[in-house]
């Protein structure tokens, strides 16, 4: 475990509300952008203050960062370069959405030390998009991952959806084939969430949701499919090209430090969990919510079994002193005899039909 900094910074400003989202995201203007800056460099400077770690990853997501000037996003990071100790190879990702990104200057971020962009492009298929209430179109991710590769930025994620009313596997394969034309390093698939407040939430009986067993064919075929185009399965929703999986997001998996800079987001450091509210006020008062201690055995165990590389059982008791007790192996050992779960070389990790299942399985084996 690393003894560095992750900090993530959130941008919490979008040109509209898409209709799955529960992210803190607000319409803004100009205005509001330039008075978010000044209370966000504040922010970093405070935290700087207060914290003494190197920091290896810096994270910029939103919200839709790419709505600010490459100018303003550039400043933050060089805030965050003046003021905290960044490593000399620190992974700077920023989130984008194609269409906002279209007239963003790459090279200046770029310039900046930004070396991994984050694209929310969720499927390449036009009516699925527009359910989506997604504003791009397949040329606009063509013409952003150009532009981002034009400026020396070699390093492109792009996040994909799955669940999405009317998707099929065939669809879901085009959307695969459409990423991986664009030659890029890293692809996260996210199963839909339909979260209370939201828009689908409260018109549900709308949509054609494909149902837990129609969602699971999705899954499986796209950790296949990724698989045999070379993307390595690393955690629940994320592949990536070898050498390519994100440091920063390992770090929240592997339960190390991070510092969330911004209204909604969270923070784990020292052993000690605290969050800023949903509201831009209270982050410019620098309004921050004490949430109790973190980082135990249940966290722990959670969070390894994300990953594919599992629950190492050496690494659990030289973290906390002793094994898990019998009553947890004698679960893992039920999972393991149902094909959900394997136990070998002191690790036990989920198999893929065990990732599924995985938020039930986790609830009671912790
Ligand atoms: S662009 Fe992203 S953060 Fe903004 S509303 Fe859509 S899903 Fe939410």
């Amino acid at each position: 475990m690393s003894d560095n900094l992750a900090l993530y910074i959130h941008i919490p400003f979008c040109r509209g509300k898409c209709p799955y989202c529960d992210f803190f995201s607000l319409r803004g203007d100009t205005q509001d952008y330039n008075s978010y800056i000044v209370s966000l460099k504040e922010a970093i400077i405070y935290w700087s203050e207060k914290i003494d770690k190197k920091v290896d990853t810096i994270y910029i997501g939103g919200g839709t960062p790419s709505v600010l000037k490459a100018e303003q996003v550039a400043d933050i990071i060089n805030t965050i370069k003046s003021h905290f100790k960044v490593t000399e190879n620190a992974e700077i990702t920023m989130e984008a959405n194609p269409k906002s990104a279209l007239n963003f200057d790459f090279s200046i971020v770029k310039e900046a030390g930004l070396n991994r962009m984050s694209l929310g492009i969720q499927s390449a298929n036009k009516n699925e998009l527009k359910i989506l209430g997604r504003a791009h179109n397949n040329d606009d991710i063509k013409a952003t991952v150009k532009n981002i590769k034009s400026s020396g930025i070699n390093n492109i994620s792009l996040d994909l959806m799955l669940g999405i009313p009317e998707q099929t596997i065939e669809s879901l394969k085009n959307s695969i084939d459409f990423c991986c034309g664009l030659d890029v390093e890293h692809i996260s698939v996210y199963i839909l969430k339909i979260e209370e407040n939201t828009y689908f939430y409260n018109n549900r009986d709308k949509y054609n949701f494909p149902d837990e067993e129609a969602t699971a064919d999705l899954y499986l075929f796209a950790v296949d499919y990724l698989e045999q185009k070379g993307f390595n399965q690393y955690e629940i929703s994320n592949f990536s090209k070898t050498g390519y999986e994100s440091k920063h997001n390992l770090k929240y998996w592997n339960l190390e430090d991070y510092l969330g800079i911004g209204p909604a987001a969270h923070s784990f450091l020292n052993g000690k969990r605290f969050y800023y509210n949903r509201s831009i006020e209270d982050f410019s008062n620098n309004k921050i919510i004490d949430d109790g201690t973190g980082g135990n055995e249940s966290e722990y165990i959670m969070l390894q079994l994300r990953l594919t590389k599992g629950l190492n059982l050496d690494k659990y008791k030289e973290a906390f002193g002793e094994y898990p007790d019998k009553d947890f192996f004698d679960k893992v050992k039920k999972y393991c005899n149902l094909g959900f779960m394997s136990y070998d070389n002191n690790t036990i990790k989920f198999t893929k039909n065990g990732f599924l299942l995985s938020n039930s399985i986790l609830s009671e084996l912790i």
